[in-house]
């Protein structure tokens, strides 16, 4: 049941893809600003964090629009099975009424702090973040960072504040050293060594064949799961931006890497504004506030007692996760399919 609930997100493969393109120096996020998905604002601000507080305003936001000029992929999935989808849109429904991935969502994080995201595939969790990386421009309602619109800062200047750790991180064809230091400029070795270090990961780098020189990726050595994940949180670790994205990093590796990671993570997120999208509820037990979305609205957001205290469905999925009831009662599934 837990597998039918939590299936993986796939935010971690689309910010791989923007980071296979390496296309600017917006090395890790770089890709979307250059297929005019967003509006760019000539000559706008940098960003200037200070305490990283993070509002959400009355959020609305549909992919409708972004469709007809997504990725290649996209396009050749309409070229093999072009009718079902747009026939019914064009039939069915007019244009006002399309649907709203996020609909009026509002929260606040406050510097330091950190929010998890939880709730079943499709409730619109990456979607979330996807807004606060600007991949996609909101449709209505405003995502400030310490009182600036997200929308009217330099995108530079807001990626760079911004550090993510995805599910299944992409290593790309180069050194361990150049993977660790992707998104960040002029890092010293030792500065590397450092950010390995915290991240787990300097041991079983110093046992490759040529150490930090060993080449990873695609052609290159293989490194398990767990080392990947390792490698993509010692990049954050040198990056140390802002605000950090966690895409649940914890998943197909054994319970001692597991605990090191979890670790290496609880250093990186303190002190931290932290978004943390999770699938095992265990992970993010003690984040500061709980968003439980559920067809991209917030149903329920408090602590994990509070939530548990509501019995609602934060409580039901705890309860599967933790063994305690046998399957989500069938009024949360019905409605999570909705
Ligand atoms: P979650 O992370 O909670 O699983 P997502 O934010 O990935 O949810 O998806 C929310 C909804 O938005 C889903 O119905 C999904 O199919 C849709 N969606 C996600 N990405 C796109 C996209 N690029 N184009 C169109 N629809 C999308």
């Amino acid at each position: 049941t837990q597998q039918l609930v939590w299936p993986m997100a796939q935010f971690g493969q689309v910010i791989n893809m923007y980071q296979r393109a390496e296309a600017s120096s917006e090395r890790i996020f770089g890709l979307m600003d250059e297929t005019g998905r967003i509006d760019r604002e000539e000559g706008a601000d940098d960003l200037e964090v200070q305490a990283g507080r993070v509002e959400y305003d009355s959020v609305s936001f549909s992919y409708e629009g972004y469709e007809s000029r997504d990725s290649d992929e996209t396009d050749r999935q309409r070229e093999t099975a072009p009718t079902a989808a747009d026939d019914s849109v064009e039939a069915d429904h007019p244009a006002e009424e399309s649907e709203l991935i996020i609909d009026d969502i509002s929260f606040e994080v406050e510097g330091g702090e950190t929010l998890a995201l939880v709730g079943p595939t499709g409730a619109g969790k990456s979607t979330v973040l996807k807004l606060l990386l600007r991949l996609y421009d909101v449709d209505d309602g405003e995502i400030r960072i310490d009182g600036q619109d997200v929308s009217e800062v330099s995108l530079p200047s807001l990626r760079r504040s911004l550090g993510y750790v995805g599910q299944e991180s992409y290593l790309f064809y180069g050194t361990v050293e150049e993977n660790i230091t992707y998104g960040t400029f002029d890092a010293e070795r030792s500065e590397i060594v450092e950010a390995a270090k915290a991240a787990e990961a300097h041991e079983f780098i110093q046992n490759l064949p040529d150490g930090y020189d060993t080449m990873v990726g695609e052609r290159g050595v293989k490194l398990s799961g767990g080392q990947r994940q390792r490698v993509a949180i010692a990049r954050a670790v040198l990056k140390d931006p802002d605000i950090l994205i966690l895409d649940e990093a914890t998943s197909d590796v054994d319970t001692e890497t597991e605990m090191l990671i979890q670790r290496s993570i609880d250093d990186l997120t303190e002190d931290r504004t932290t978004f943390a999208i999770a699938h095992r509820l265990s992970t993010i037990k003690d984040a500061d506030t709980i968003a439980v979305l559920e067809g991209g609205r917030i149903v329920e957001r408090g602590s994990h007692d509070e939530l548990l205290e509501n019995d609602g469905l934060y409580a039901h999925l705890w309860g599967v996760q933790a063994g305690e009831i046998d399957e989500l009662p069938q009024e949360f599934i019905e409605r999570a399919q909705r």
